[in-house]
């Protein structure tokens, strides 16, 4: 899969994209779906390059992208995740020689710069799509932890390590990076057998994840088997499980997450589509001796050699007085997704077993990546121990959870020695008080 759009080597006229900082050089060509500020174009499919994006409406109508592709007009990728894996490598090649300066297509962009590319800060992002969405539970990190402070004997229950544990979200509130969100109100309980009240969430916590966008589909009663589901994977964005715990704790019994997760889903608006991340490949979590080999429809040889993703996610944050006195956000926590018990791969195939019909647009949560050490920890609830072990940020404010104003900042990038650095961007928020 490894092929010339991955070659280190090539530079694009687009400048800001040969920076060796940026996200979004030559090498990784996101796609998102944006509106421009003053109105004049509304939901169009773009491609992040440095920091400007290429109208692949437009690049389409000016002749740079080959014969016309209709599902690059529809103002959603949802058309384009419906296609096959081929149709999106065509399409990535197409628009990785119209970028490159030593093309003939990229001469001919170049003359048509003002047309086809625009400034990515005079853009404004929307969610890429929206269909349908689950989340996992698949950092056996994470889910250790958060087992051990609820049960202290038995930290992962006996399915943990049989079955992808999940839930049904709502894609109904999945919004995009940027989008303000408003601190939920819930039934609370100080105590396991209430009586609860209805008030303000004073647990708010983040998730740190990556979503997976589904491409294609399985009819409904078709399950998708191991060996074809990689192919099931369109891309992967940042995602944030805005969680309100003590909403959480009441709730979840016996049916799992429901108002304590349904209030806002953040999604970061760039799409790193799967060829993009070809040679961040690498071999799944190695189980410990002792753990069971996962059941034959979970298992495919080329999933357990390179199933996994070499990425790191970090999660940052800005109280409203850091942001006052001009303090920076700070980097909370930083973990790799190869740690992930499960890879995407699994997780499609599983949730497809029983014929549940996917389809493009479908997202994926991992659930929250977390790994051995404490900095690893992603989410409040890990990294301060259910509120007992305070962040001290450097203005000397403190957090157990989120307090109105803060700031929360997802990153996530993908390294590997001979090949350019790619990154995901951004997936922020701001909590606002409750309504
Ligand atoms: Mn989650």
């Amino acid at each position: 899969m490894i092929n010339e759009t991955h070659d280190p080597d090539q530079e694009s006229w687009v400048e800001s994209a040969n920076d060796p900082d940026t996200d979004f050089p030559l090498q990784n060509l996101p796609f998102g779906v944006f509106d421009r500020a003053n109105g004049a174009v509304q939901q169009r499919v773009g491609v992040a390059i440095g920091d400007q994006v290429l109208d692949l409406v437009e690049a389409s109508a000016q002749g740079l992208l080959g014969p016309h592709e209709p599902a690059l007009f529809s103002g959603s990728l949802e058309p384009i995740m419906a296609q096959r894996p081929t149709v999106w490598r065509s399409i990535r090649r197409l628009v990785s020689t119209a970028l490159r300066r030593d093309t003939d297509a990229g001469r001919r962009a170049i003359e048509l710069r003002t047309r086809v590319l625009l400034p990515a800060s005079e853009l404004t992002m929307r969610v890429p799509a929206r269909r349908d969405y689950t989340d996992f539970y698949a950092s056996v990190f994470h889910a250790t932890n958060v087992g051990s402070m609820f049960r202290p004997d038995q930290p992962l229950l006996p399915n943990y390590k049989w079955v992808p544990i999940g839930y049904h979200g709502r894609a109904s509130s999945i919004v995009v990076s940027g989008t303000p969100v408003h601190r939920p109100r819930g039934q609370i309980s100080a105590t396991p057998a209430g009586p609860p009240t209805f008030g303000v969430c004073r647990r708010l916590d983040y998730e740190v994840e990556l979503g997976a966008w589904i491409g294609g589909y399985n009819p409904l009663g078709t399950p998708e088997s191991i060996a074809t589901a990689r192919d099931r994977l369109f891309g992967l964005t940042l995602l944030n499980d805005w969680s309100a715990r003590d909403l959480q704790t009441w709730e979840y019994q016996p049916l799992g997450p429901f108002l304590a997760k349904n209030f806002a889903t953040s999604v970061s608006p760039w799409v790193v589509t799967r060829e993009a991340l070809a040679p961040f490949r690498c071999a799944p979590y190695q189980r410990p001796a002792g753990d069971p080999s996962p059941l034959p429809y979970l298992t495919d040889a080329v999933d357990q050699e390179s199933g996994a993703f070499d990425i790191v996610v970090e999660a940052w944050l800005r109280t409203a007085a850091m942001r006052a006195q001009g303090v920076p956000p700070i980097c909370v926590s930083s973990a790799r997704a190869r740690d992930l018990y499960w890879t995407f791969t699994q997780l499609v195939a599983h949730h497809a077993s029983g014929g549940c019909n996917l389809g493009a647009g479908d997202l994926l949560g991992s659930g929250t990546v977390s790994g051995p050490a404490r900095e690893n920890r992603g989410c409040l609830l890990e990294l301060t121990w259910r509120g007992t072990e305070p962040l001290v940020l450097p203005n000397g404010e403190q957090r157990t959870f989120l307090d109105d104003g803060d700031e929360v900042i997802l990153r996530g990038r993908a390294t590997r020695e001979g090949f350019r650095t790619i990154g995901f961007g951004e997936c922020t928020g701001i909590v606002l008080p409750s309504t």
